[in-house]
C-alpha cells in the first residue's frame, strides 16, 4: 500500500495506473476510520481496479465554533485498517498544500446545500464541494463512493459532478450502524458514557417513524414528532428533524415517496446526524442507488470495540 502526500507523487501514480489501464476509485474521508468507511472501501474495490482512500480533515468545511481542532485522528490505526482492507493507496495531503496562502477559488452548489445541515452550518458545503472537486482532480477518480449517512453531502456531490461535467461516477452506499443502531461516526468517540448510552435514541426515533409510515401514517408533522419525542428525552439540543424529498431535499408536508427523514442533534457538545429513506415498497419505489438503506437495520459485521471509543 502506498502512502502519498505530495501532488507530484499523486500525479505520477495516476499516470502509472492509467498507463497500466487500471481504473481509479476514491473514498474521501477525514480519517479516524471505522467500519462505515471500510464498507465504502469494499464498495469501491468492486467498481474500480485501484482503491484510493484520501485522509484529509478539511479546515474549510468547519465553522469558527465547530470541532475542527478537536477532530479525532490516528493515522497509524487508519494505515493499519487500510492495509487490512486492501487499499491501494492512501492520499494524505497537508492543509498547507491544499490551501496555499493565495487560494481563492471555491465550488458552491446553490440548491441542495440550502437546507438541513447547510442552514445550521453556513459555508460547510462550500468547503466540502471545493475539497471534493480538488480530490477528484488530484486522484483522477473515475468512481467515488460516499456514505448515505451524509446524504445531503452525497447528493450535493452528485449534483456538482453532473453540473460541472466531472468524469467521475458517484455511488452512495448504505449507513453502517453499531449493534444498537447508532450510525458509526468518527465523532462518536467524543460521546461520554451517558451520551453514548442515549445516542441510539436517534435511530429509535427514525425506526418509530418508519414503523408508523409502514402502518399508513403520511402526515410529516406526526412522523417528525415521533422522532422529536425520542430525542427530547435525551438530546442536549435538536438541530433539525425534517422530512424532505430525496432529489431536491425540499421539506414535505405530506410524504411523497421516497422521502428522506433526516436528523441532526447534539449529545453533549457532539453533533450527530442520521437519516432513513421512507418508501412504499423497496422493490418498486426506491431508486436503485438508495435501495440498500431502505430495508430495516441489521447489525453490521464488527471490527471489534476499537471504533466505538476514542483510541488512546
Ligand atoms: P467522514 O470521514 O466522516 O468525512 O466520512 C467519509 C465518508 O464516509 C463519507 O462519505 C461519509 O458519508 C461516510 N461515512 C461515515 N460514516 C458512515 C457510516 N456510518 N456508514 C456509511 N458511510 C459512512
Amino acid at each position: 500500500m502506498k502512502i502519498i502526500r505530495s501532488f507530484e507523487a499523486m500525479r505520477e501514480q495516476v499516470q502509472a495506473w492509467r498507463r497500466q489501464g487500471q481504473s481509479i476509485g476514491l473514498v474521501p474521508t477525514m480519517g479516524y476510520l471505522h467500519e462505515g468507511h471500510l464498507a465504502l472501501v469494499r464498495n469501491v474495490q468492486l467498481q474500480a481496479d485501484v482503491a484510493v482512500v484520501s485522509i484529509f480533515v478539511n479546515p474549510t468545511q468547519f465553522g469558527p465554533n465547530e470541532d475542527f481542532t478537536r477532530y479525532p485522528h490516528d493515522f497509524a490505526a487508519d494505515e493499519k485498517a487500510c492495509r487490512a482492507t486492501g487499499v491501494t493507496a492512501i492520499f494524505q495531503p497537508s492543509a498547507e498544500l491544499m490551501y496555499p496562502a493565495d487560494f481563492s477559488t471555491w465550488v458552491n452548489e446553490s440548491e441542495l446545500s440550502q437546507g438541513l445541515c447547510g442552514r445550521s452550518r453556513p459555508g460547510h458545503f462550500r468547503g466540502v464541494a471545493t475539497v471534493v472537486t480538488k480530490l477528484f482532480n488530484l486522484t483522477g477518480a473515475e468512481v467515488a463512493v460516499f456514505g448515505q449517512k451524509d446524504i445531503q453531502q452525497a447528493l450535493i456531490i452528485e449534483r456538482l459532478a453532473k453540473d460541472l461535467n466531472l468524469p467521475v461516477r458517484i455511488v452512495i452506499a448504505p449507513i453502517v450502524r453499531e449493534t444498537d443502531g447508532l450510525a458509526m461516526s468518527s465523532r462518536n468517540c467524543h460521546l461520554s458514557a451517558d451520551e453514548r448510552r442515549d445516542a441510539p435514541a436517534i435511530f429509535r426515533g427514525l425506526t418509530r417513524a418508519q414503523a408508523a409510515f409502514a402502518e399508513g401514517e403520511r402526515n410529516t408533522a406526526v412522523l417528525r414528532g415521533l422522532v422529536v419525542t425520542e430525542l427530547e428525552a435525551v438530546a442536549a439540543r435538536i438541530d433539525y428533524v425534517e422530512l424532505v424529498d430525496h432529489r431536491r431535499l425540499q421539506p414535505l408536508t405530506l410524504v411523497q415517496v421516497p422521502a428522506v427523514l433526516a436528523v441532526a442533534a447534539f449529545f453533549g457538545r457532539t453533533r450527530l446526524i442520521d437519516n432513513l429513506i421512507l418508501s412504499e415498497s423497496v422493490t418498486t419505489q426506491v431508486p436503485e442507488r438508495l435501495k440498500a438503506e431502505v430495508s430495516t437495520f441489521s447489525a453490521p459485521p464488527s471490527l471489534g470495540a476499537w471504533h466505538t471509543a476514542c483510541r488512546p
